[in-house]
């Protein structure tokens, strides 16, 4: 997305990518029909020490944009329970428009490129990039190396070494969307596959402020053959 941008806005971009495609994470998302943003979206939405800081980046670019742009690409969407916006086509369609509006607007994408390494150039003139194919020089460099959720994808987490390298600091992370496995015998056998709704409240005790000031959801409530989800 963002070397998209930047190429529509007249920048020289090039993308450079480890694995042999990039995105491939997207294909797998929503279920593999990309639930590609949420009509009634805030800042307040997400469950982190500071919320403020999702503000600029929503104000500058709302859901009812990403909405437009998916409509532009000619894709297929459809509303789900709370304003939950997905394909009803797979998600490598998204990524197909993705990747070939970016070569549109311009960008260069380099694939089978591995970053090793990231260092900034004398005097503020950007940064020297090393990688399996050479040397690459650049003014700006935007670090979007993935989570390290589903490594099959390609991300490992070596954005954070890097990002590290550069002086950045790392707010620890953690799995956000994970199952819950529960202990052999706590759940009978017969419930697996079925789903409820529930509200689900939170110890107060150690919540982050976002997730205090709204402790109680209501959603469904699946059982899986080893747990709940
Ligand atoms: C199961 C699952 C379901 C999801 N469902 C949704 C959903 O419904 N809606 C939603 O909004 N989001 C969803 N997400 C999240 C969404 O897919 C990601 O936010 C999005 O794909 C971006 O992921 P990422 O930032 O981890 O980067 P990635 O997609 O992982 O991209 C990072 C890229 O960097 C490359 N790379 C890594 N290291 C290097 C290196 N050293 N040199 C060169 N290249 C490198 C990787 O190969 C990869 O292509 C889901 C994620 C998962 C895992």
């Amino acid at each position: 997305m963002c070397a998209r941008e930047a190429s529509a806005r007249g920048l020289a971009v090039a993308l450079l990518e480890r694995a042999p495609s990039p995105g491939r994470k997207l294909c797998i998302s929503g279920g593999g029909k990309a639930n590609f943003t949420n009509r009634r979206l805030a800042a307040h939405h997400y469950a982190c020490a500071d919320p403020a800081f999702c503000e600029p980046a929503l104000d500058a670019f709302p859901p009812q944009d990403m909405e437009r742009l998916v409509h532009g690409w000619g894709l297929p969407v459809e509303e789900r329970a709370h304003g939950q916006l997905f394909l009803t086509v797979p998600a490598k369609r998204l990524l197909d428009a993705l990747v070939q509006d970016c070569r549109r607007q311009g960008c260069a994408i380099h694939c089978r490129t591995d970053v090793h390494d990231v260092a900034p150039l004398p005097g503020g003139a950007g940064f020297e990039v090393g990688t399996s194919q050479g040397l690459w020089r650049c003014r700006r460099l935007v670090l979007a190396l993935g989570s390290p959720a589903w490594p099959q994808c390609g991300a490992t987490g070596s954005g954070f070494r890097l990002a590290q390298a550069l002086g950045h600091r790392l707010v620890e992370h953690a799995p956000a969307l994970a199952p819950f496995r529960m202990a052999p015998g706590w759940l009978d056998d017969n419930l697996a596959g079925i789903s409820l709704p529930v509200r689900i409240g939170l110890p107060q005790a150690g919540l982050s402020p976002a997730l205090a000031a709204d402790p109680v959801w209501q959603d469904d409530l699946l059982f899986t053959h080893d747990g709940i989800s």
